[in-house]
């Protein structure tokens, strides 16, 4: 059995998180890293690794988590002046939770291209 990522201990409720937003199907919580005034992580309960793991079975799931940026974001008050939805999709992206999330940053200048 492999191992259970630590987003999904989350979802489990055996370790604290943040939670700023939450539906049937997503959960958002502060980046306990955060890289930028506003960072959270959205994710799905469905436990995809990737997003290229996911299949168009999934097509109303992700539409979902992108929804939750947008009203995330409008809750943070980043929506007017700006914010960067992020997705690190595999190694070479460098992503470090294999259970799907989106990156919400906002409240600061990005620069692009990123690093
Ligand atoms: P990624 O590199 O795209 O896989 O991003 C994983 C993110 O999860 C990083 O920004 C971490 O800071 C964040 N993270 C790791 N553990 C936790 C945790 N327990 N609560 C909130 N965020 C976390």
């Amino acid at each position: 059995m492999t191992e259970k990522t630590i987003f999904k201990r989350i979802l489990d409720g055996e370790i604290p998180a943040n939670i700023v937003y939450e539906t049937d199907n997503v959960l958002a919580f502060h980046d306990v890293a955060p890289q930028a005034p506003v960072h959270v992580v959205i994710i799905p309960k469905k436990e995809i690794s990737k997003l290229s793991d996911s299949t168009n079975d999934d097509t109303q799931l992700l539409g979902e988590l992108l929804q939750a940026a947008r009203e995330i974001a409008r809750s943070f008050s980043v929506d007017e002046s700006g914010f960067r939805v992020v997705i690190n999709n595999g190694q070479a992206a460098s992503q470090t939770v294999f259970h799907l999330h989106v990156h919400l940053l906002g409240g600061r200048e990005f620069t692009w291209p990123p690093g």
